[in-house]
């Protein structure tokens, strides 16, 4: 499905088509009526977004990328799929890739930055400028520092091992301050809460608009329960907030919501609530 605004192409590239999930280990408040008419696990998937301007090719969230041990989180480890042929398919590959961007360093939006070759962990876009938020970078720098024995700060710390030093040791990241503009018609703005730094980009072009929110909300059902707190949120009450904010911006732009882990849709407001339907049949 590729979508146009102006001058923009964007294409979704799915990593993962089905993630499951229960609910309780995403959402560990999660009640039946936060659920409503949703049963069994929750089935995410993840998707990158790739923007062809006339002039740049950006990546706007990479993946989990293949081959990472993440022994604690499990739902992580070891992938094996086909997400550059995915990428080729839509006629782009990895020395095309002017600008690479995660919406946060999780293992499931950086670990795609690097790629398993002859045993050592290379830039997978070895032309690409890597835009990294400072304080983004500051945070999962000092999770490795701190040498954590196990755990998911184990797992976070690896990331910052496999997924990110191996592109600031090739000198291919920049570290920024949000907002920052990639180039026309995409600019990234700070939506804090699920990380320390965590981002969204704006998409502008021909009058239209698109918002890439990565975390800020992981499955349809939390546009009822803007408040219930996903697991892996560093602040919550921030996090609750951003999951607003976000949600007034695409009302107030009537943008396309292009999320990391539902499909795409849009979102619409009832008084002080907000609804969410896919743009495409079939899904969500
Ligand atoms: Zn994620």
């Amino acid at each position: 499905m590729t979508i146009t605004l102006g001058p923009l192409r964007i294409d979704p590239v799915a990593e993962l088509d089905h993630w499951p999930f229960a609910p309780a280990d995403l959402f560990p408040a999660v009640t039946p009526e936060h659920l409503g008419e949703h049963r069994g696990d929750l089935d995410l998937s993840i998707t990158t977004y790739l923007v062809r301007t006339p002039d740049q090719t950006v990546l706007l969230d990479a993946g989990n990328g293949n081959a990472k041990e993440r022994p604690v989180l499990l739902a992580h480890h070891q992938f094996d799929a086909p997400y550059l042929e995915r990428m080729a398919a839509v006629g782009v590959v990895p020395e095309d890739v002017d600008v690479v961007v995660a919406t946060h360093l999780h293992p499931d939006h950086c670990g795609g930055f690097t790629q398993l070759v002859d045993g050592s962990w290379d830039p997978t876009f070895p032309r690409a400028r890597y835009l990294i938020p400072s304080e983004e970078y500051a945070w999962l720098q000092q999770v490795h520092a701190s040498a954590p024995d196990g755990g998911v700060a184990g797992d976070l710390a690896r990331t910052f091992e496999d997924s990110v030093l191996p592109v600031v040791e090739a000198g291919l990241v920049e570290l920024i301050d949000l907002p920052y503009e990639v180039t026309g018609g995409i600019t990234l703005r700070a939506m804090p809460g699920h990380t320390t730094a965590h981002l969204i980009a704006e998409l502008n072009g021909g009058g239209q608009h698109a918002l890439v929110s990565g975390d800020v909300l992981h499955h349809p059902f939390q546009f009822a329960n803007l408040t219930l707190a996903q697991g892996g949120d560093a602040d919550p009450a921030a996090a609750a907030e951003s999951r607003r904010t976000l949600c007034e911006l695409a009302v107030e732009r009537d943008a396309l919501l292009l999320p990391a882990h539902f499909p795409v849709g849009r979102i619409t407001q009832d008084g002080d609530d907000f609804r969410y339907r896919p743009a495409t049949p079939g899904g969500a």
